[in-house]
């Protein structure tokens, strides 16, 4: 079997042949002429056109899908066409997008597996260089962000996600319908800008069917939902409460561990943190044990733990009515409690307090897990592009692993 032949069954386009395969000079690639058939007319780039010819460019060469250790080159001459519509431009061809030496094949595949290894990764096992693989991401990205539908969105969470140093932030903005979780939108910085610029591209007609919105209580995402989505329930997400709380309990241990270390007593907070932290079923046996002995002091922090256990309770309700009583009472008593940082909690869910109860208006309608779930997917993506960490390239790598992007079709599934 010829590799002609394999070539013709794999990718093969109308309009062109492939002549001959050969060794390149330094044995390492293989070059594959390719020549238009006979009579088939070039097709203009700018009109998509059949034109007549004008002359041709010197050869070029397409790099395609590596075989057997070897890299391998489709060899081609373009031609110029003469249309009558644009003028003298360069003919298309299907294998290539034009502005790339990979062929479109080639950028398909290394962006798959651009999405199950990290880009630097991938370029090493394929022999190739970090930027040819950001380019195949950027091309399939984009071909993929021109295709996609953005129809019937009932629900949407926004997030922010920190991704450098010296608080750079990204705002993320999901949809989470039960039937389809997918990045729609990755915005720079978490400003109202950032947030409107969604909301530009979805325009007002997709944007006034909205249904559902999550977001934390970032005041700038708040006033965008007030003016952009006034027709939506708005609810404050579980997983950012949480988050919030945690914060706030780990600034209460912090500060009392470096206040006891200060007066000399004895470190009962040391390696406390992640006692206090995690969810109790999710302790280890020596954490657990470390936790029992901590709760028999009167610190502090062990308060703050207690209010912040205590506070679980009120994800429970399914009534908005007794959750808003719960709610009222936790309040009460940790306004109470003189923890500066537990205090600052209990006013911020106190002035959000509708917000918050509509989680129990539309609990049956999404799990309140996505957000967390797709916040995490997010981090490990942001983790994996280490190294390059400014925002178009964090904005690609986002869209390519959790915008589930439609792709090219192949007629060939190459694997
Ligand atoms: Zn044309």
């Amino acid at each position: 079997m010829e590799l002609i032949t394999i070539l013709n069954h794999c990718h093969r386009h109308r309009g062109f042949v492939y002549q001959q395969a050969r060794f390149g000079p330094d044995k390492k690639s293989i070059e594959v002429d390719i020549r238009p058939r006979e009579g088939s007319a070039a097709v203009c780039s700018g009109c998509q056109q059949p034109a007549p010819g004008y002359d041709h460019l010197p050869q070029r060469s397409f790099e395609f899908i590596p075989l057997w250790g070897f890299l391998v080159f489709l060899l081609y001459r373009m031609r110029r066409v003469d249309c009558r519509n644009c003028g003298v431009v360069v003919e298309q061809v299907p294998w290539s997008d034009g502005k790339h030496q990979l062929t479109r094949t080639y950028m398909l595949f290394l962006a798959r597996w651009a999405r199950q290894l990290s880009w630097k990764e991938t370029a090493e096992a394929f022999h190739t260089s970090w930027d040819q693989v950001r380019d195949a991401v950027e091309y399939v990205v984009g071909w993929g962000l021109e295709h996609r539908t953005l129809e019937s969105i009932r629900a949407i969470g926004v997030d922010e996600i920190q991704y450098a140093k010296g608080h750079k932030y990204l705002t993320l903005v999901y949809q989470i319908d039960p039937g389809l979780t997918r990045l729609l939108w990755v915005g720079k910085e978490r400003t109202l800008e950032s947030f409107q610029g969604f909301f530009t591209v979805i325009g007002e007609q997709l944007a006034a069917q909205i249904e559902f919105v999550c977001s934390d209580m970032w005041q700038p995402y708040l006033d965008v939902i007030r003016q952009k989505c006034s027709q939506a329930l708005h609810i404050l997400d579980r997983f950012h409460v949480v988050a919030k709380m945690n914060k706030a309990l780990d600034e209460v241990r912090a500060a009392e561990s470096r206040k006891m270390a200060q007066e000399g007593h004895p470190p009962l907070l040391k390696k406390s943190r992640w006692c206090v932290l995690k969810r109790k079923q999710n302790l280890t046996a020596q954490q657990k044990f470390r936790l029992r002995h901590l709760l028999r002091y009167n610190l502090q922090t062990v308060r703050a733990y207690l209010l912040k256990e205590d506070f679980q309770q009120f994800w429970e309700y399914t009534s908005p009515t007794w959750a808003g009583l719960f709610l009222d009472f936790w309040c009460y008593q940790t306004l109470r409690s003189r923890i500066e940082p537990m205090k600052k909690i209990a006013r911020t869910l106190r002035a959000h307090r509708t917000l918050l109860l509509n989680y129990f208006k539309a609990r049956k309608q999404f799990s309140s897990g996505v957000i967390e779930g797709l916040n995490n997917k997010a981090k490990v993506t942001m983790r994996r592009s280490y190294g390059f960490r400014t925002f178009p390239i964090l904005e690609l790598a986002l869209y390519h692993s959790l915008g589930k992007l439609p792709e090219p079709e192949l007629t060939h599934e190459f694997f």
